[in-house]
């Protein structure tokens, strides 16, 4: 991995890059100062250079302007002296009038020429005539000039025949002063006769003082010219006047152009080299500080190295440690690397992996694994589940998360969730589906009706809903133990499952209720087909342990559209028919019926109506007497609510005690007849008794002991005069709890009758392991009376009741057969409507007194 960064940062170098940029911005500004440094020597010897030309000039036309001097002044002095009237009358003879007076020679000299002093000498070398600054003077001129002008004069005359004037510098008084001499001759006049004289010499004394060498500098463009002063300082150049300079040096301060070239530049490279400074100055901060960051990320970049081997370390440890495999793949779809985990968690040869197609190890749900690769826009964050077989054959499942490389192809990781898929599978298989069963439970029916109805039934597809509950199913549970009642139900599942086709949906709700729902019936007489086959499986026996069971089935039939659409409506319809098809016997089964709903409100409002009739006083007890058939002596009487509705009239005990039984109204009423039960019979001649009918439920609930207990006492009938009605299905509840509870009854001193015998399971038993005192012999018996087997039956159960010491009374004798027949087989006891039906308060209070026991003897 460091191979991959820039070869700078990999450089062993510990400089930083601020000291990098400082060093070579130093050396950027030592080359600067060099540059400036070099310049500034140009500049001053281009300055030399240019001030040495200038003095050159200045030299050259400073002697051009002495020449010209010169020149101009020798060339006057000539005009003036090679002049045949000068001559005349100023050697011949000196005539100051022609000279002075006529402006000849006189005063125009010094005002157009500024010739300060005029002279002429005679041939004896005396000044003959002066004017000095324009004026006429008498005053010679050696005297004016302050030296002898001897080697002048010799000069002046040497020139006469050449007509060549003469001139030097002088210095007069500290003031150089040009001198012009020429020896006055006839020049070219004929008129004028030379004489032999020694020739007069004119001479004319150009006194240069400051002003007019400033001006005559001027005209030539020699700036300052002046005469030499000790303030000049030693004498660099000048031009010296006369032989050997002794009229002095002319000097001048000529314009410096290199001076005012350095007085210029310098300052300016001076100020670029300021500035230069300062934007080094920036540029060394701004740099600096771009190395700073340049340095800091560059730090950063080292440590990102480090950091980069560290996590490359960790990479490998988390890919080895981790239960995932690493994968990577060309744009081939085949595998280019596979990490070791691979070949730990398939069993799969990693070699002979590599190199191979994707698709050919993994499968997804929708395609192949290069399909879903390809999904454009798929987001890199969305993984996939996977088959394949491992090394064992075993299909496995595993999640599969991919990221698309730059390079192109996929790498990413394989997570192994076989397990995971197994464990939620299961969850939700058990979460849909009854543990004891295997068939779905509630929850999955929910869900299996939501979806069919979604899917619209129609009156020619109904769907139908069958709700089935087991009869006698409890006692299989309390007689023969639970896991005997989990075989009846695993039993009946499975039956249940069979009689379905495919596509439909069996369903265990509760204990012994089920729910089928079918879509492929369509007419009722096919569901009716149904509902006889599923009832005649269950009622087929189940072998439990060597014992054969029987149980039983009743359904409620409600079907979509027809009934409802909704699939609480539908299972609530269903239930309401399964209550209807339990009312109409067991065993069978019934269509949900509008008015079905109509009966339960009114079940409702009589339940409300119940318990206004328990407080108010709308309970009534009629008394059925029971007699002894052997005497027809009445023995007894047994107590029978009723129900005088304001508007209903009077309701039998049929209608409403199961409505007293569900909705926990039976303690109260029971309550109530127990105690005006005890009452009434507590004024009866002694020897009768009363029989009050209790419910199953009563013994479950409430606190019965205490409240016949109640009774007896209020009443103080004597205990012995009053007997209780109880059902096996008391037993048949539980057991232990009744028996422990019939032995409390009877430490009370009451009487215990086994009811309707005949009816319920397994009477047997009971019989024999519980303190009863009679039973009786259920209606149906008499009623049902067709051939001689019946007889026999009832003369068996005559002879049972009398092995054991119970007192059996027959019910429902309705003909004086049935009690020829009682007589005949010795029954104890007997009631019914042909001895006397029912009788209210009053009725029987006269039956007793009126007719005493005389009444059967007549009619036994
Ligand atoms: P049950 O205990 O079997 O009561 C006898 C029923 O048979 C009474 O009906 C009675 O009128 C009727 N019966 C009597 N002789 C004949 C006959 O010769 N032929 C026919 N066909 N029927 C006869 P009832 O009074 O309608 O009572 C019905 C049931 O109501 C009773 O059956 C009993 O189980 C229950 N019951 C009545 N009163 C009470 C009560 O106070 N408490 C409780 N828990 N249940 C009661
Ligand atoms: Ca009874
Ligand atoms: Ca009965």
């Amino acid at each position: 991995m460091p191979n991959d960064l820039p070869p700078i940062l990999c450089s062993p170098t510990n400089r930083s890059s601020v000291a990098l940029t400082r060093a070579s911005l130093f050396k950027f500004v030592g080359l600067l100062a060099g540059v400036f440094l070099l310049a500034c020597c140009s500049l001053v010897y281009v300055a030399q250079n240019l001030d040495q030309a200038k003095e050159v000039d200045s030299a050259f036309y400073t002697k051009k302007a002495v020449e010209s001097l010169e020149k101009s002044l020798r060339s006057t002095v000539k005009d003036y002296a090679f002049w045949g009237d000068a001559y005349k009358h100023l050697h011949i003879e000196v005539d100051p009038d022609w000279a002075y007076v006529r402006q000849n020679v006189g005063t125009t000299l010094f005002t157009d020429f500024g010739f300060q002093g005029v002279f002429v000498v005679n041939d004896v070398n005396r000044t003959v005539y002066s004017v000095v600054k324009g004026e006429r003077a008498s005053v010679e001129v050696e005297q004016w000039l302050e030296q002898s002008i001897d080697g002048i004069l010799e000069k002046a005359r040497e020139g006469a025949e050449t007509e060549t004037p003469t001139t030097t510098f002088i210095n007069v008084g500290g003031v150089p002063a040009l001198v012009a001499a020429a020896a006055i001759t006839p020049g070219t006049d004929p008129t004028v006769l030379a004489d032999d004289r020694s020739s007069s010499v004119l001479i004319f004394v150009d006194i240069l003082d400051s002003a007019k060498l400033a001006t005559i500098g001027r005209d030539f463009g020699v700036d300052g010219l002046h005469m030499a002063t000790p303030d000049d300082g030693p004498l660099v150049s000048g031009y010296p006047l006369g032989e050997t300079g002794a009229a002095g040096s002319l000097h001048w301060s000529p314009h410096k152009p290199g001076l005012q070239l350095l007085a210029l530049g310098l300052p300016l490279v001076g100020f670029a080299a300021l500035l230069v400074c300062l934007m080094t100055l920036v540029i060394l901060r701004r740099t600096t500080a771009a190395a700073q960051a340049l340095d800091a990320s560059y730090s950063s970049l080292r440590s990102s190295q480090a950091d980069l081997a560290t996590s490359e370390a960790r990479f490998r440890d988390v890919v080895e440690a981790s239960s995932d495999w690493v994968w990577e793949m060309d744009a081939g779809w085949r595998f280019t690397y596979l990490s070791e985990r691979f070949e730990d968690v398939t069993g799969l040869s990693r070699e002979a992996w590599i190199g191979a197609a994707m698709d050919d190890l993994l499968r997804t749900e929708l395609g192949t694994l290069s399909q879903w690769l390809s999904i454009p826009n798929r987001r890199p964050n969305i993984s996939v589940q996977c088959r394949y077989v491992d090394t064992n054959g075993n299909e496995r499942i595993t999640r599969l998360s991919a990221r698309a490389m730059a390079s192109g192809g996929f790498r990413g990781t394989a997570t192994d969730v076989t397990e995971e898929v197994e464990a939620r599978r299961r969850i939700e298989f058990l979460s849909q589906h009854d543990a004891l069963t295997g068939l779905p439970n509630r929850t999955r029916l929910q869900e299996f009706l939501d979806g069919k109805l979604k899917a619209m039934p129609t009156v020619e597809q109904p769907l139908v809903m069958l709700s089935l509950d087991l009869d006698r199913f409890k006692p299989v549970n309390d007689l023969l133990g639970h896991a005997a009642g989990d075989l009846v139900l695993n039993q009946v599942s499975s039956r249940l499952a069979d009689c379905v086709r495919h596509g439909d949906l069996v369903a265990r709700v509760g204990g012994d209720e089920f729910v089928l729902i079918l879509t492929d019936v369509s007419s009722q007489e096919e569901v009716e087909a149904l509902c006889r086959r599923l009832i005649e499986t269950i009622e087929q026996p189940i072998q439990i342990h060597e014992q054969e069971v029987f149980v039983s089935a009743s359904i409620g039939i409600a079907m979509a559209p027809n009934d409802a659409c909704e699939a609480t409506e539908l299972l609530r319809y269903a239930d309401i028919a399964l209550y209807e098809a339990k009312a109409g016997g067991r065993n069978t089964w019934r269509f949900y019926a509008g008015d079905m709903n109509a009966r339960i409100i009114e079940r409702r409002r009589l339940e409300s109506d119940l318990r206004f009739a328990i407080k108010h006083g709308e309970l009534r007890l009629h008394f059925q007497p029971r007699y002894r058939i052997s005497d027809g002596q009445m023995v007894g009487a047994e107590a029978l609510v009723r129900w005088q509705h304001p508007e209903r009239g009077l309701i039998p005990p049929d209608t409403f005690i199961p409505i007293a039984e569900e909705s926990g109204l039976i303690l109260s009423l029971s309550d109530w007849v127990i105690d005006t039960a005890c009452r009434c019979a507590a004024r009866w001649p002694e020897h009768l008794f009363v029989s009050v009918n209790l419910s199953p439920s009563e013994f479950k609930r409430g606190n019965l002991i205490e409240r016949v207990q109640k009774a007896l006492h209020n009443s103080g009938i004597a205990p012995a005069r009053v007997e209780l009605e109880i059902t096996e299905n008391v037993m048949l509840e539980d057991a232990p709890g009744a028996l422990e509870l019939m032995r409390t009854l009877k430490r009370l001193g009451v009487r215990i009758a086994m009811d309707d015998f005949g009816t319920g399971y397994s009477s047997l038993s009971y019989l024999r392991s519980f303190p009863f005192d009679g039973l009786k012999i259920d209606r149906s018996f008499l009623n049902n009376l067709v051939g001689s087997d019946d007889e026999s039956i009832i003369q068996a159960i005559v002879g049972l009741g009398r092995a054991l010491s119970l007192t059996v009374t027959a019910e429902g004798i309705e003909t004086a057969e049935h009690l020829t027949l009682l007589k005949a087989v010795s029954c104890d006891e007997g009631q019914g409507f042909f001895l006397s039906r029912p009788l209210d308060t009053d009725a029987f209070n006269l039956l007793v007194k009126a007719r005493k026991n005389t009444d059967i003897k007549s009619r036994v």
